[in-house]
């Protein structure tokens, strides 16, 4: 016997994405060296950490500095100061409870939406919504839950659930069983978001069908419009079905800090091959305790800040400025006739092409007519074809300069 390797890497299809975007980009530079170019592909926040945040981060630092205070290993499963501060904030005044048991802080919503399946058996049927953030997918392929690759780059054994402007992109509800469902709203990469209907029919799915809902909230501080969850537990009866994957990442920018969390409630029971009950909590709980040494104790007090007076004001300034940006984009794209959806709810546009173009296409005639960087929909799955992906995290003078570019091309 010699070493081999875990073959299911190799379905993986190449993050052709970014590096071809990252391609053309630089082929354009050399090409127009004189261009100002404008990147709205960006998945990045561009704001810095508020002075609340950065106050209590300092703070903790000097702890670890003083005999008295320095801290080693803390609580796999996070502090509960912090842990109580979202239960409190947000989760209470949604008249949600829940408890600090509960609650798995962690150092993203990317490792947590991918770690999650390791819980669940591998013979479960996977849903995911078509376009989709691709961690999810991936995470599932790596773990060998599909059996290959098809022509057009869709796994097999993969349940796709097409979200597009045809059905005003509310995916269907799977039509053939399926027991892992990941959801993500207000959505990455359309912006688009369900109402708490639209969403109690995925959790009412749920439970008729034995299946998990995973919720990925990363957006939700984004939300403006009153009838958008902001939490999947607002739904009736979602703490039997369904786990919430929420991130300091884009509320507050926490890109490079690192700190998300994960609701796993103790009503969630699935059964193992005998039909007996198993509490996911419990699973999440060893899983955490055995591959996690928890998040740092400056950044744990750093996002405790978030939920501060000033905190909570000031990361909402950072908020309502990307806002504002998404707000100009999605107007003076609707002014020149572009189908746009998002942008109300989350930083993120989804642009129709004009003309039907391919999402390649019309990325090229943004770079090359007025020099902005998008994200082709078609990268995000074969739903994505024919949409284009804008983000508000831009500075307001560049997202009104890129529209006035925009505005000046003719489709
Ligand atoms: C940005 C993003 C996250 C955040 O991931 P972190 O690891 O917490 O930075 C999670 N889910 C989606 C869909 C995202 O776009």
């Amino acid at each position: 016997m010699s070493v081999t390797i875990n073959e299911n890497y190799l379905l993986l299809q190449d993050s052709y994405l970014f590096v071809e975007i990252a391609k053309r980009v630089a082929k354009f530079e050399e090409e127009y060296p004189e261009k100002e170019i404008i990147r709205m592909g960006i998945g990045d926040v561009t704001k810095p950490l508020v002075p609340a945040v950065i106050k209590a981060f300092k703070a903790a630092v000097d702890e670890m500095g003083d005999p008295e205070t320095f801290k080693g290993y803390g609580p796999e499963q996070g502090y509960s100061f912090l842990a109580e501060a979202i239960v409190e904030n947000d989760y209470k005044p949604l008249g949600v409870e829940i408890a600090i048991d509960e609650v798995f802080i962690s150092d993203g919503a990317k490792c947590d939406s991918g770690n999650i399946q390791e819980i669940f058996d591998l013979n479960n049927i996977v849903a995911v919504t078509d376009p989709v953030y691709p961690v999810y997918v991936d995470t599932n392929v790596m773990a060998g839950r599909t059996q290959g690759v098809n022509d057009d780059g869709t796994y097999k054994g993969l349940v796709y659930l097409p979200a597009t402007g045809e059905n005003n992109f509310i995916p269907e509800l799977p039509k053939t069983p399926v027991d892992l469902i990941y959801l993500c709203f207000p959505n990455n990469p359309t912006g688009t978001t369900l109402t708490k209907d639209e969403l109690a029919k995925f959790v009412d799915y749920a439970k008729e069908n034995d299946a998990i809902i995973i919720f990925d909230a990363a957006y939700e501080s984004f939300i403006t419009e009153k009838d958008v969850p902001h939490s999947i537990f607002e739904i009736e009866g979602a703490k039997e079905v369904a786990i919430e994957v929420k991130s300091y990442s884009k509320t507050a920018g926490f890109t490079g800090t690192r700190c998300a969390y994960t609701v796993v409630p103790k009503d969630l029971n699935v059964k193992d091959s005998k039909g007996e009950l198993v509490e996911v909590n419990s699973l999440w709980n060893r899983r955490q305790t055995t591959k996690f040494n928890g998040v740092s104790y400056p950044v744990q007090k750093a996002a405790e800040a978030i939920y501060s007076d000033e905190g909570k004001k000031q990361i909402k300034e950072n908020i309502d400025y990307y806002m504002e940006n998404a707000r100009i984009i999605k107007e003076s794209l609707e002014n020149i006739g572009l189908n746009v959806y998002g942008g109300v709810n989350s930083p993120y546009i989804w642009v129709k092409t004009p003309n039907n173009m391919k999402s390649w296409d019309f990325f090229d005639l943004l770079l090359n007519e007025a020099n902005i960087v998008g994200t082709p929909g078609a990268g995000f799955g074969l739903s994505g074809e024919g949409y284009l992906r804008l983000t508000a995290f831009n500075t307001l003078e560049n997202t009104k300069k890129a529209m006035k570019r925009i505005a000046d091309l003719s489709f």
